[in-house]
């Protein structure tokens, strides 16, 4: 290990020599506090930039050991510390150092969830954060004084402020996020042993600041959640110790109300409720069960080999819908395959808004059976396998502004009105009960779930020779020549995660992808070693850190693959 005369000796050197001249200073050195890797040095002032690691034995960092004593608490305090990181770096100011991304630092700290993310390490030794930076060039020469200032000068400001705990308050404000993710993960564990699916805390703030930002509504605009007396739960949270909120109970639930009242809102809270949220959020105390899935209408997308017959079979000119293939799915088509694939990587829970739903897909009304016979009409609308979901152990919260007959099949109905739920269960089932329709049932068995198995042709991350997997923000991944649109894969929520997800596709397909195991078997696969080993497992690079991933769920891994265009399966 090289030491800081070393390093400055080493920058003195290479001063004013061409860019390529900074890959000497790969190694590791010793500075004071803390320990500087620098593990992969950027070839030009343009190109991605350098990848650093500073590292913190923890008898200088002293963080509680309580802090990170379980898995939840370890990446609450990861999450904290990554924040803490990043408000350092912006605090030094503005730091250009020169041409292209000369003297930027950056760390991958998030947004509002707290997620398992490889930007920052704490283990009972060190704490270790993973870093980003642009060494600084004057066009393409290197200018050692100023690398010298950032590596010598920043960083250790950056430690100091980031990575230590050094007065009571510090470890104070890392027990406090900490206790606000272990809350959270209690809250969500609580609801299927009281027979819920999800949980909205009193207060809690559920609209965001504008369609574009998912930082809370200020407080001064927003209406703060109240649960309806008659769904009033009471869950234990250890911190924060006795939590009221509306539970809403396993079944069939319905998120009625007039346009503008927040119907969608509360329905987008539980979508983000399978993640947790940092304090000051709003969403705290709003948690729904982990595997929950949000389906809506993807026209255009393409389907593989997806037994969508529950909800479509008889199309024109006998079209196989029991393993059904499009390169272009309808509104209906993609609202059915997308729900036949959550139920096949497994899910306890459907989120539905009418706003995102293709019509014909949720409901035919009486007059419309009358008018089309039922041979002709290749569709089982959603409210006639709703049921047969629930008795597969598969609840539905659905958002209908504009039909009734859901009435029929509800077992909860809430009512947003002006903001505030309000239980009309019974009124629902009172007025279903005067005006009853006489929509006839439709549709037979459901049949089971069908697994597929993925063949390894389907994966492809090759360009020209060379690997290229790229993630787009949340939107997109760029797959060897393929680009995966996750556009409408709306709980994948960090780009961080889409980013895990390229490499996650290309780790599965390398190591596990056999012609015989199934998609579900693969991702649990992968997930297991992740949860063995961490999120690192999925890098390709050795000797680089891979500081920018973030966990997904099996949820949106699924999703992605089925959105590979290449994607080809054998029936299992
Ligand atoms: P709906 O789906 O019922 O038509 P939305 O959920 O889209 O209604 O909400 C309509 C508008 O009201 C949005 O601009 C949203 O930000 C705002 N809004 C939702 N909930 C609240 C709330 N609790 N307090 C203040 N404004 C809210
Ligand atoms: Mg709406």
């Amino acid at each position: 290990m090289e030491n800081r005369q070393q390093l400055l000796r080493l920058l003195n050197l290479i001063d004013g020599k061409g860019y390529k001249a900074y890959k000497d200073l790969a190694g590791v050195y010793a500075l004071g506090d803390f320990t500087l890797y620098l593990d992969y040095i950027q070839g030009d002032p343009f190109a991605s930039p350098s990848r650093i690691r500073v590292r913190v034995g923890q008898d200088k960092a002293a963080w509680p050991q309580d802090l990170y004593s379980s898995k939840i608490r370890r990446v609450a305090l990861e999450d904290f510390l990554a924040r803490r990181v990043a408000r350092a770096i912006a605090g030094l100011g503005p730091r250009r150092r020169g041409t292209g991304k000369s003297g930027l630092i950056t760390i991958d700290s998030g947004g509002q969830e707290i997620l398992p993310r490889t930007a920052m390490v704490v283990t009972p030794e060190y704490v270790e954060a993973r870093l980003s930076v642009g060494l600084p060039a004057r066009g393409r020469t290197i200018s050692g004084r100023e690398a010298a200032d950032m590596l010598l000068g920043d960083l250790p400001r950056i430690v100091e402020a980031g990575l230590l705990c050094r007065r009571p308050h510090d470890a104070e404000a890392a027990r406090h996020h900490v206790a606000v993710a272990e809350d959270q993960e209690a809250l969500r564990e609580q609801l299927a042993p009281a027979g819920l699916v999800a949980f909205v805390g009193n207060g809690s703030i559920l609209p965001r600041r504008s369609g574009v930002s998912q930082l809370p509504m200020p407080a001064a605009q927003a209406v703060p959640f109240e649960a309806p007396p008659s769904l009033e739960v009471e869950l234990e949270a250890p911190h924060a110790g006795k939590v009221r909120g509306m539970g809403i109970p396993k079944g069939i639930t319905l998120i009625v109300g007039g346009g503008f009242h927040g119907k969608s809102t509360l329905l987008r809270a539980l979508e983000r409720g399978v993640y947790n949220h940092v304090p000051g959020d709003g969403r705290e105390r709003v948690v729904t069960v982990a595997d929950a899935v949000k389906i809506r209408a993807e026209d255009g997308r393409r389907v593989e080999k997806v037994d969508i017959s529950p909800f479509i079979n008889n199309l024109p000119f006998g079209q196989d819908t029991t393993s059904f293939s499009t390169e272009d799915a309808s509104g209906s088509t993609s609202q059915a395959a997308n729900i036949i694939e959550a139920l096949e990587v497994g899910t306890s829970l459907l989120l539905l808004d009418e706003d995102t739903s293709a019509t014909n897909f949720m409901i035919r009304d009486e007059r419309m059976q009358r008018l089309v016979a039922k041979e002709k009409e290749p569709i089982t609308p959603f409210i006639d396998r709703v049921r047969q979901l629930k008795e597969m152990g598969v609840s539905t919260i659905i958002v209908v502004g504009g039909s009734g007959d859901y009435f029929d099949v509800a077992d909860t109905v809430i009512m947003m009105d002006a903001y505030r739920p309000r239980d009309v269960t019974g009124q629902a089932k009172e007025i279903a009960g005067q005006l009853v329709t006489n929509r006839r049932e439709e549709g037979g068995e459901f049949g089971g779930v069908h697994h597929r198995v993925p063949l390894r042709e389907s994966f492809n991350p090759s360009r020209r020779g060379k690997t290229k997997i790229k993630a787009h923000g949340v939107d997109e991944i760029t797959f060897g020549y393929e680009d995966i649109d996750l556009a409408y894969v709306e709980q994948l929520v960090d780009p961080s995660q889409t980013r895990a997800i390229g490499d996650i596709i290309r780790y599965l397909a390398e190591r596990y992808c056999d012609n015989r195991r199934t998609l579900r078997e693969l991702i649990n696969m992968v997930l297991q070693d992740i949860e063995a080993k961490g999120l690192d497992v999925i890098s390709p690079f050795y000797g680089q850190h891979p500081g920018d991933y973030a966990c997904p769920r099996a949820q949106e891994i699924a999703a992605a693959i089925n959105r590979l265009r290449t994607l080809r399966v054998r029936l299992k």
